[in-house]
């Protein structure tokens, strides 16, 4: 999380050592200035030389010569005795000065050097610390050599007031805070807590969060690490690493140790393709040495997060390690709204903003994506000098940050903007007229930035819980939409259909696969997972279903194709008309809101009330 925290230590040391060099170097440069007395004789011997200085050193016959040329050049000579060189050359007819070294000069030569750079690496220091605390929340840190673990001292800034939603992951989490602050409750009647928590879910839903908020709830010391820190190393330091950072916790329980990226370390044993991975196995080892080694109530509670527990070794998760799991999700529809209002606690809102609908416009975001779309719609406010955010800012983020910046500037072929216009009408006119999709959102053919030529958003209304087969046979056919209008359009069809003819196959293999949702192949999974992770694994392993049934499947996946196909064409045969309104419509406007989309259908009502058939 914080790479350069651990690196300014390196830095700080670096600094230092660059400017002691060039002091050296510095006081060096006199003394290299290897002019001898053999030289100095032959220079005297050739009339160079108009007048020479005696520096004596004070209680010695040692001291430097000063010598300056015709030429207006000088140099120094350093002798162990003066009163030879005074003499050499009073014979050459020059009259040395005597001057003692002058005292300001030893100050100036050494001492103010070294004064400047203590000032340099006081300021340095200073400037070091206050990086570090001010990129965490949490409190002060502390740089460990060894373990590169960060320690925070729960200072109760972070608490379970600031996770918004997930109230039950938060209730399973209650027990831990009190044993953290009040462990000999549950010792005296013999209660076993859990060594370890096992937090997964998606980036971003809040996962350290929650760790950080645990320790700050009960406010004892958060040692975080991430897995991949572990492993980036060379053989060796991973194990030893892991070592120091249980070290450390003894010495500071109770305490939390928090594992980020867990999966980097933990992976399953002996999978990896071209052998195992030496350093992650002993480091995985080792973790596993540290957890059964410290006893149950030693006041020590492990959190580590993942979003890969598929993945993990199975040997983690035995009782007496991560023995407690917790499955972060992403929040619902409630839980966003929440973590909007933390998260716009610190941002003045204007009166037309609705944090519930913004809420329900934002299914599938994350924590970490609802505050971004927050800090990027007062971003946008601060760019137009206003103190507050509105709801068209939170608009203008939304496309921002979930498909990427609008741009308007990029110059598109008219040919092209018109395929992109009857495409994404084609989607629309499905999103409308299909019950359980939709309704749309908005439909746009500005450029998005990612790659899309346009996009159809719908406004998800309710979080779903279950797909139905009706619901994915009516999401193939609005993914194959944009497709069958530019096929009905025009006598060409383009390349630019190519993601949405991939969605609808692969909406269609799960319904084949994983959901039981084909007639022929009947209620059996053949599905793989897909994971690449373990492509190793995967390729070991013979396939569980035959070539036959491979093959009745890639049927069984192309009649529901054709099926939804045909269905969606039907539509929006039977809806041409609005699909040119709405094509000319973005046409002219390059983006259309729900309300002016659904104009289109009240103005061309002869079409039948399509709206009420149903398609399951
Ligand atoms: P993870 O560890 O699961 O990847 P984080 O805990 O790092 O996610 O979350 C990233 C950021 O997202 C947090 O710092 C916080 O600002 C925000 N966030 C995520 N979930 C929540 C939540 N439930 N309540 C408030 N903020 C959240
Ligand atoms: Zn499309």
């Amino acid at each position: 999380m914080n790479k350069s925290g651990k690196n300014f230590n390196m830095y700080f040391v670096v600094i230092i050592g660059l400017l002691l060099l060039t002091v050296w170097i510095g006081t060096f440069q006199n003394q290299s200035d290897n002019y001898t007395k053999g030289e100095l004789v032959s220079d005297l011997e050739n009339n160079l030389v108009t007048a020479v200085t005696i520096h004596p050193n004070e209680g010695a016959p040692t001291g430097s010569i000063h010598v300056d040329f015709k030429n207006g050049e000088d140099r120094v000579l350093y002798v162990t005795d003066v009163t030879v060189i005074e003499r050499l050359v009073q014979e050459y007819g020059i009259d040395p000065v005597v001057r003692d070294i002058p005292r300001e000069s030893w100050f100036l030569t050494y001492m103010l050097p070294v004064m400047v750079v203590l000032i340099a690496g006081v300021f340095i220091f200073v400037l070091i610390n206050s990086q570090n605390s001010s990129g965490n929340s949490g409190g002060k840190m502390m740089n460990f050599g060894k373990s590169r673990a960060k320690l925070s001292i729960g200072n109760g800034k972070v608490g379970l007031k600031d996770v918004a939603g997930l109230k039950e992951e938060k209730s399973e989490l209650e027990e831990i805070i009190e044993f953290l602050r009040e462990p000999a409750k549950f010792t005296r009647v013999g209660a076993r807590i859990p060594k370890g928590v096992l937090l997964e879910g998606a980036p971003g839903t809040g996962k350290t969060l929650l760790a950080k908020a645990v320790a700050g709830e009960a406010n004892v010391p958060f040692f975080s690490i991430s897995g991949s820190d572990f492993v980036e190393m060379f053989v060796g330091v991973g194990a030893s690493r892991v070592r120091d950072l249980f070290g450390e916790a003894k010495k500071n329980a109770p305490c939390i140790i928090f594992i980020d990226e867990i999966d980097a370390v933990a992976r399953r044993r002996g999978t990896g393709m071209g052998g195992g991975h030496d350093e992650r196995e002993q480091t995985l080892n080792q973790l596993l040495v540290e957890m059964d080694g410290f006893g149950v109530n030693e006041g020590i509670i492990v959190m580590a997060a993942t979003n890969r527990v598929d993945i993990l070794d199975p040997a983690i998760l035995r009782p007496g390690r991560f023995d407690r799991k917790i499955t972060v999700a992403p929040p619902d529809v409630g839980g966003r709204e929440e973590i909007l209002k933390v998260h716009s606690k610190n941002k003045p809102l204007s009166d037309d903003v609705n944090l519930e609908q913004v809420a329900q416009t934002t299914a599938g975001f994350t924590g970490a994506d609802l505050e971004n779309l927050l800090n990027e719609a007062a971003i946008t406010a601060a760019m137009e000098s206003r103190a507050f955010v509105k709801q068209e800012d939170i608009k203008k983020a939304f496309i921002k940050v979930g498909i990427g910046t609008e741009k308007r500037s990029r110059i598109i072929s008219d040919k092209e903007k018109k395929i992109t216009a009857y495409h994404e009408a084609g989607h629309a006119i499905l999103f409308h007229v299909l019950p359980d999709v939709g309704p749309v959102y908005t439909v746009s053919i500005i450029p998005t930035g990612l790659g899309a030529a346009g996009y159809t958003m719908p406004l998800p209304e309710r979080d779903e819980m279950f797909l139905t087969k009706g619901k994915m046979m009516q999401d193939i056919m609005v993914s194959l939409g944009g497709r069958i209008a530019e096929e009905i359009i025009f006598d060409d069809i383009t390349t630019g259909a190519s993601s949405d003819i991939k969605k609808a196959t692969k909406e269609a293999r799960r319904m084949v696969t994983r959901f039981g949702m084909s007639d022929s192949i009947g209620v059996v999974n053949y599905d793989d997972d897909g994971d690449e992770v373990f492509i190793g694994r995967d390729l070991a392993h013979a396939r569980s279903h035959s070539e036959m049934v491979a093959g009745e499947i890639d049927r069984e996946v192309k009649s529901i194709i054709d099926d939804c196909y045909k269905k969606a064409k039907d539509i929006i045969l039977e809806n041409e008309e609005v699909l040119h309104k709405c094509a000319e419509l973005l046409l002219e406007k390059e983006k259309i809101t729900r309300d002016e989309f659904e104009a289109l259908f009240t103005k061309t009502e002869e079409s039948g009330d399509l709206e009420n058939s149903s398609f399951v």
